[in-house]
C-alpha cells in the first residue's frame, strides 16, 4: 500500500492456465539455481547438440558469413527465394505431393511455425489428436491457441508407435486434426510405413489434417528409412514440419519450415489465415534462411554420427545397454534422434510423483533428466535422456542413476 493507493498486481492471462512446458520448467529452474551455487550439474535435459561438441559444419559457418551483409533487411515474409526453393527440392525427394513455392514457409525453428499453425486452426473447443509422450511444445500451442488436446497413446509394447484403436476411440465431430511426430521425442521411434498409413486411412476416414514434425528425419539409424506421412496421404492436406535445428546443429540460429501438401483446395480458408499470421510475424531470422541452400544441398556431415563408430550411433548404443542393466529399469531401444524414454519400475521405487524424482535426482547425484509428465505422458513412471554427452559423461551419469535407484523410495 503506497500512500492509501491500492497496489494494481498484474497476473498473466488465463490463457496461459493450462499451458505446461516442462523442458524448461521447475526441475530445470533448480539446476540452474544449483550451478549458481557453484554445483556441476550434469544435463541430459535438452536436444541442442552444440555444447556436447557436435559443431556446424564449416561449410555452414562460411556460407553465413559471406551473405551476412545481404541479409540486412526482411526477406520476403514465407521466407528467402533460395531457401525455399533448397526445401521444395527436399520435398521432393520425400515425395510430398502436390508442393509449390508459395506452399513453404520458413520460421524461426519448427517453435514458431507450431504455434503459427495452431493459432491458425483452432477455435475455443476444437479438439486436436496430439501423441502421449509428446514433444510438449505441440500440447502447449494448442492450448494457448484455444484449442482442446486430446492426447492418443503412443504403445510401448509396439515400439512406441502410436495406437491406432485408441487414435481412433478419441475422434469426435469437433476433432480437426491429427499431430503426429516422427521421429519422435521423447521416444525415439521411427514409423514405418504400414503405421503410417493407418494413420492416413483414419484421417481420411474423418477427413482430419495431418501435421508431422519431422525435425529428426535425418537422424535416422541402423540403415531404416524416414519415410514422410504426406507422401502416403495426396487426397489429405498435410503440413509437414522439418528443421536445420538439429541435422545441422544450428539450434542457436533459429531455423526451421513447414510445407503444406496433398489437397490444398479443402484448407484454402485455413491457407489464408496461416499466411496472415506468417505475414505479421514479417519473417524468419533471414542470416539463417541464407545457408538452408547449402545445408540441403551440400554434404550431411551429421551422416557420419548416426552409423556404427559415429558418435550419436555409439553413444545410443551405450545408454541403452547401459540403462537397462540397471535393475528396475527398461526401456525400448531408439531408432532415430537422440532421445530415449526409459520406464522406471514405480512399484519397486514407489513413485508417485515424477516430478519429486527428477528433483530428488537431481539435488541427491546432479543429474538433469526430464519427467515424463514434461511430455504429457499421464503415469508418473518414465523420464527422458537426451545422448548427446560423451560416452564419459553418460557413463558417469549413468552410474549414478544406478546408484541413487539402489536405495531409492519415495
Ligand atoms: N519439434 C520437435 C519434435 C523437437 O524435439 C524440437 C526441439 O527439440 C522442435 C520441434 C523445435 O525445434 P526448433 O524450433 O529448433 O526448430
Amino acid at each position: 500500500n503506497s500512500g492509501g493507493m491500492k497496489v494494481r498486481e498484474f497476473k498473466k492471462s488465463s490463457k496461459l492456465n493450462n499451458v505446461l512446458y516442462d523442458v524448461r520448467g521447475p526441475v530445470v529452474d533448480e539446476a540452474a539455481r544449483m550451478e549458481e551455487m557453484g554445483t556441476h550439474v550434469l544435463k541430459l535435459n535438452i536436444g541442442n547438440p552444440a555444447p556436447f561438441g557436435f559443431r556446424t559444419p564449416d561449410e555452414v559457418i562460411y556460407d553465413m558469413s559471406r551473405q551476412l551483409s545481404d541479409c540486412e533487411g526482411y526477406s520476403a515474409s514465407a521466407g528467402l527465394f533460395s531457401a525455399r526453393k533448397a526445401i521444395m527440392q527436399y520435398a521432393q525427394l520425400k515425395h510430398l505431393p502436390n508442393v509449390t513455392m508459395s506452399d513453404i514457409y520458413t520460421g524461426n525453428g519448427v517453435s514458431e511455425l507450431i504455434n503459427l499453425t495452431m493459432s491458425a486452426l483452432l477455435d475455443t473447443g476444437d479438439e486436436i489428436l496430439i501423441p502421449s509422450p509428446d514433444y510438449p511444445l505441440w500440447t502447449a500451442c494448442a492450448t494457448l491457441a484455444g484449442g482442446k488436446p486430446v492426447h492418443y497413446i503412443c504403445d510401448e509394447q509396439s515400439d512406441w508407435y502410436p495406437d491406432i484403436e485408441d487414435m481412433r476411440k478419441k475422434i469426435n465431430d469437433r476433432t480437426k486434426a491429427i499431430v503426429i511426430i516422427n521421429p519422435n521425442n521423447p521416444t525415439g521411434a521411427l514409423y514405418p510405413k504400414e503405421v503410417l498409413q493407418q494413420i492416413v486411412d483414419l484421417a481420411r476416414e474423418h477427413q482430419l489434417i495431418i501435421f508431422s514434425d519431422e525435425i529428426y528425419d535425418r537422424l535416422v539409424m541402423d540403415g531404416k528409412e524416414h519415410v514422410s506421412i504426406a507422401s502416403l496421404a495426396p487426397d489429405l492436406f498435410c503440413v509437414t514440419f522439418s528443421g536445420l535445428s538439429k541435422s545441422h546443429m544450428i539450434a542457436g540460429f533459429r531455423i526451421g519450415w513447414m510445407i503444406l501438401s496433398g489437397n490444398k483446395n479443402i484448407a484454402r480458408d485455413y491457407i489464408e489465415g496461416i499466411k496472415m499470421l506468417s505475414n505479421m510475424r514479417l519473417c524468419s531470422n533471414v542470416p539463417a534462411q541464407s545457408i538452408v541452400q547449402t545445408a540441403l544441398g551440400g554434404h550431411q556431415s551429421v551422416n557420419d554420427y548416426i552409423v556404427p563408430g559415429g558418435r550419436i550411433y555409439e553413444q545410443r548404443e551405450y545408454v541403452y545397454k547401459a540403462l537397462t542393466d540397471i535393475p528396475g529399469i527398461s526401456a525400448v531401444k531408439p531408432q532415430a534422434a537422440f532421445y530415449m524414454f526409459p520406464k522406471i519400475d514405480t512399484k519397486k521405487f514407489n513413485i508417485v510423483n515424477d516430478e519429486k524424482f527428477a528433483l530428488d535426482l537431481l539435488r541427491d547425484k546432479k543429474i538433469l533428466i526430464v519427467q515424463g509428465s514434461g511430455f504429457n505422458w499421464h503415469q508418473p513412471d518414465h523420464f527422458r535422456v537426451v545422448y548427446l554427452p560423451r560416452i564419459e559423461v553418460l557413463k558417469e551419469a549413468v552410474g549414478k542413476i544406478g546408484e541413487f535407484l539402489q536405495y531409492y523410495r519415495q
